[in-house]
Formats: C-alpha cells, structure tokens, sequence
C-alpha cells in the first residue's frame, strides 16, 4: 500500500493553482510541486539554445543534459515573493521562467509527447517518496491518477487575468490587461486542445471555482477536506 499523501490540483492559466498550493504545503507540512516550473524551465533552456520548440528529439535531449533543480525557498536570499525555487544547471531561473515568453513556451512544448513522458515520470518519484500538493495540468488523471484527493482549480477569465495582470505589473512588467487576457486564451486553448493529455475535468475532482474567494479561503476549504479524508481512512 501506498504511504504518502497525494493532493493533486489541476486548472486553467492563473487560476491560482500556485498561491493555493504552496499555502496549503507549508501548513500541512507537504512538499509543494510546481510542475508547470518543469515546463517553463525546458522552454528557457529551448529559447535560449535557440532549438525550435517543435523540434521535440533535440528539446528533450537538450533537458536530459542539463540539471533542473527544485526546492522550497531558502531563507533569507530565496523568501523574495517567489513560490518555488528552480535551479537549471547552477543557475537560479526562478524568476527567469516567470515571463510571458516561457509561459507561452511552455505551454508549444508542452504539446510534445516524448517530454511529457520525461517530466511526468519525473513528478511520479517525487510523488512516491513524500507527501505532496502538485499542481499543473495532467496530475489528477496522468501523473497521480490514484491521489487521495484531487481538485479542478478554476476561475472565470475576469478574474484570472486580473490576477496575473497584478503579478507581471508586481514583477516590474509592462504589460496591458488585454495582452494578458489574450495570453490565457490561447495557453488555455493549447492545453485544452493538445492530443497528448489534454486538461480536463476528471468525474472523482472536485470543481472549485475561487472567483469569489479569497485565498485563505480557498486554503481552509481543501485543509478541512484533508483532515476529513484523513480521518476517514484512520476510521477504515
Ligand atoms: O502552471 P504554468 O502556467 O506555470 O504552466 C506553464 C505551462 O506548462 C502550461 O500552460 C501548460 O501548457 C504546461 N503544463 C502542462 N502540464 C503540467 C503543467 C504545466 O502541460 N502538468
């Protein structure tokens, strides 16, 4: 039988996956796991070694080759707003892979199939070994299809492009709610569309909309749902 707990969250574009995840780790004492970071991390490698993002043999090699890294923030250098830290070859990228060019990135090569094996049997390890809230696309269906609790994070557009719209005008980007909105359309149609592993909705989650909610609201909803599944299971 399986020992670790797994809560696995899956959403649209900025539909607050990261803010609620990583919230909602550090007070269970769970391992927070971006894996939307992964895909990020792979675009800034493709886009900086100039490999074509469809080109899907010279992307995924290019990834074996190199070393990512990911951590909780350390203290005090890493506690700069940042949700998780990433480390690609040495390099601290964990703002580097925050711009709208690796979001858009990630989500062309997130369309291949060959790094999606490579990324998702990635994601199972760490999953196998500690207790974890991963979020990203595919994790209530591909990556943890047996999690003891999975959810559909969502929100409508309004709301989801305001929220990122703060966050690049947080992070000193310049950048109009329009180009923001039109952004979330089309990472949202690519994931939505892709062959391999589309986002959807699986029949066992649980459809959370947080257009109306605040965050620690949206953190006190799953952390009850938690303890409720956990007394049940200790009832079993
Ligand atoms: O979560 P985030 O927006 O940072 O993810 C960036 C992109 O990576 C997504 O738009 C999606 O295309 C891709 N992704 C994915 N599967 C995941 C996580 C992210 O396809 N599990």
């Amino acid at each position: 039988m399986r020992k670790t707990f797994q809560i696995a969250i899956d959403g649209p574009v900025a539909a607050g996956k990261g803010t609620v995840s990583r919230l909602l780790a550090q007070r269970l004492g769970f391992l927070y796991v971006d894996t939307g970071a992964m895909y990020r991390a792979t675009a800034l490698l493709a886009l900086r070694h100039e490999i074509d993002l469809n080109d899907e043999d010279k992307v995924v090699a290019l990834l074996e080759k190199s070393k990512l890294e990911m951590r909780n923030p350390l203290p005090p250098k890493e506690l700069d707003g940042r949700l998780t830290t990433v480390i690609l070859d040495g390099e601290d990228v964990s703002w580097a892979i925050r711009t709208q060019k690796c979001g858009i990135g990630a989500s062309k090569v997130a369309v291949l199939s060959k790094l999606r094996q490579t990324l998702v049997k990635k994601q199972q390890e760490i999953a196998s070994t500690q207790d974890v809230v991963m979020e990203g696309r595919d994790i209530t269906f591909r990556v943890l299809p047996d999690a003891d609790l999975k959810i559909f994070l969502t929100a409508n557009l309004q709301a989801r492009a305001a929220r990122r719209h703060t966050q690049y005008l947080t992070k000193g980007m310049n950048i109009t709610i329009e180009a923001v909105t039109s952004e979330i359309k089309e990472r949202d149609t690519r994931d939505m569309q892709r062959k391999i592993d589309p986002l959807r909705i699986v029949p066992d989650a649980w459809v959370l909309d947080t257009s109306e909610l605040k965050i620690e609201e949206v953190v006190d909803l799953i952390a009850d749902k938690v303890q409720k599944i956990r007394n049940q299971n200790t009832n079993e």
